[in-house]
């Protein structure tokens, strides 16, 4: 059996604007288990960016408690916070949140290198070289500004970074969404690629119910801060319940 690599209980998310408080996600459950993909589907405001950032560790929960590999995360010490926050990383939809606007391409996947020093300063150009060409592109995108690249290629790039880091997960919340369909497509390719070569767990944000069931293993269905069911992504189409009932009817009128 496959052993967790992270599990997330009674994970709540609570915001304060104006006095009111808010219920972003309510007592969400997940256990996400070694080279393990997810995905997490449902209508807009659901709640699945904050879950996915709260996997991440970009925010955290309210309440609930998150173990890494077995251990309580509020109780690590702050070398082995470091090392989760390495082990686990994001791509948004937004690939320029990724990358300092000023600095060139390479210089931010060199700086990820180096700072959880997984290679000497001198080998640091050649493995962002590397890893420009394992998620396809041309190594002379190191020296260009994040500016200069299309969407497609940000992305990529994006994706680059996360993997210097050499992650056991990677949360990747509606990283296709702003590209157009034929970008969309080969982002799709590398992806289950990477997901082959690397046996890296991946959880995704996805609001295309086909997408899903193509790049996971089990698909997770939230709606209203919550999580209503879940499914193997083989059997989302003979999956009974009315949510995910009107969910698969919803795509056919659109
Ligand atoms: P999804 O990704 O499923 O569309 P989100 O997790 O982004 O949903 O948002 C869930 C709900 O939480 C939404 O109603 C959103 O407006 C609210 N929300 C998200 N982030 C914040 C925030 N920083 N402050 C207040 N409300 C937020
Ligand atoms: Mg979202």
């Amino acid at each position: 059996m496959a052993s967790h690599l992270m599990k997330l209980e009674h994970i709540t998310k609570t915001y304060r604007s104006d006095g009111r408080t808010f219920c972003a996600l309510n007592d969400a459950c997940l256990c996400i288990n070694e080279h393990e993909s997810i995905s997490l589907v449902g209508e807009s405001g659901a709640g699945k960016s904050t879950f996915a950032t709260i996997i991440a560790g970009l925010k955290r929960p309210t309440k609930g408690a998150i173990y890494w590999n077995d251990q309580d995360i509020s109780k690590l010490a702050r070398q082995e916070k470091r090392m989760m926050r390495q082990k686990i990383q994001m791509v948004s939809q937004d690939p320029t949140q990724t990358f300092d606007q000023l600095r060139t391409v390479g210089y931010s996947i060199r700086e990820a290198l180096l700072s959880y020093k997984l290679c000497t300063r001198a080998q640091a150009r050649e493995r962002c070289e590397n890893l420009l060409e394992r998620v396809g592109l041309s190594k002379h995108y190191a020296s260009h500004r994040p500016s200069e690249l299309s969407g497609g290629q940000l992305q990529r790039a994006s994706i680059a970074r996360a993997l210097a880091c050499e992650p056991e997960l990677l949360v990747l919340d509606e990283v296709t969404s702003a590209l157009d369909m034929t970008v969309q497509e080969k982002i799709l390719q590398l992806l289950e690629t990477l997901r082959q070569e690397h046996k890296v767990s991946m959880l995704f944000v996805h609001h295309d119910l086909a997408v899903a069931q193509r790049m996971s293993d089990r698909i997770i269905v939230m709606k209203d801060a919550g999580i209503v069911t879940e499914c193997a992504a083989s059997e989302l189409s003979s999956c009974e319940h009315p949510y995910v009932r009107k969910l698969i009817a919803s795509i056919y009128t659109l």
